[in-house]
């Protein structure tokens, strides 16, 4: 697998990184997950937006280096090969030869971009299987979930424990809200009106979250992002998670319970994945 790491294209073997570099010592990184359809790259420009603002609000300075990001991903995109690929973008605060919480103000970012096959989604292969297991937990993260981190301990923490079902997916909640998953975010339908947590509650604004309500706008579905309440989950009639690699996928079972099955013919989420697709 080719890779990039500051400035260069390298056999992943060999590319290497300092145990110096801040994002080791103090887990100061952010990243992006762009995808690509048949080798084309999709959403690009709101991936670089939001990764510029991540870097923004973190206080990294933009590497120069990625004012030529498009070229350097496709470059990656034909020697890795695969039709459909995820491509991880992470730039870290940069190597301090001395331990500070205080980063020193010349160090220049890290820059490594790595590439994937993309899975197709299976619920566009067939919207019919059994949708996604997930669990509901108290979301223990930072509060600045509007920065998309490398630093993701909070998020797949429970996922590690031994003693809890394996699941597809944890959905937060703080103080009776839902905020979004560990990778995704929420959708939930009741009486053919759509509902998303608000941007103001800790989320990430996520592109593929933005396209959907985008999609449901133009289609003239009705689309409220506000505070969702736990009960919410039990009043639904549809519960979707959305992602840059799922796009669009359907919950089935929270808390190992089956949710009411509804009329699956008419649902919301497979007529916008259509129009995703
Ligand atoms: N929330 C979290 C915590 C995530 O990790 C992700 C996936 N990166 C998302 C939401 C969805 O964001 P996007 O649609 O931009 O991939």
């Amino acid at each position: 697998m080719w890779v990039y790491l500051n400035g260069e294209i390298l056999d992943s073997s060999e590319a290497k990184i300092s145990p110096l570099d801040r994002a080791f010592t103090f887990g100061e990184g952010v990243y992006e997950v762009i995808p690509s359809y048949n080798k084309k790259l999709f959403l690009f420009s709101e991936h670089l937006s939001r990764l510029k603002s991540s870097l923004e609000k973190s206080f990294i300075p933009f590497p120069q280096e990625l004012t030529n990001l498009e070229e350097v991903i496709y470059q990656l995109h034909d020697m890795n090969g695969f039709l459909n690929q995820s491509f991880y973008i992470q730039v870290t605060r940069g190597v301090q030869e001395f331990r500070s919480h205080q980063a020193d103000p010349v160090i220049d970012p890290t820059i490594f971009i790595s590439s994937q096959n993309l899975e197709i989604n299976p619920y566009r292969l067939n919207p019919d299987r059994v949708g996604l297991r997930a669990r509901l937990e108290e979301d223990i993260r930072w509060s600045r979930c509007d920065i998309k981190t490398t630093g993701l301990f909070g998020n797949v923490l429970s996922l590690h424990d031994p003693s809890k079902e394996r699941v597809d997916e944890i959905i937060f909640h703080k103080d009776g809200i839902i905020n979004e998953g560990s990778r995704s975010n929420i959708f939930f339908v009741k009486e053919k009106k759509v509902y998303t947590p608000s941007l103001e509650q800790n989320i990430l604004p996520g592109v593929t979250r933005a396209f959907i309500i985008k999609l449901l706008k133009e289609n003239d579905i009705s689309i409220f992002e506000e505070s969702i309440p736990i009960d919410f989950i039990n009043e639904s009639d549809e519960i979707w998670l959305t992602s840059s690699t799922k796009e669009i996928q359907p919950v089935d079972y929270i808390n190992e319970r089956e949710l009411p099955k509804k009329n699956t013919e008419s649902q919301i989420w497979k007529r916008i994945l259509r129009l995703f697709d």
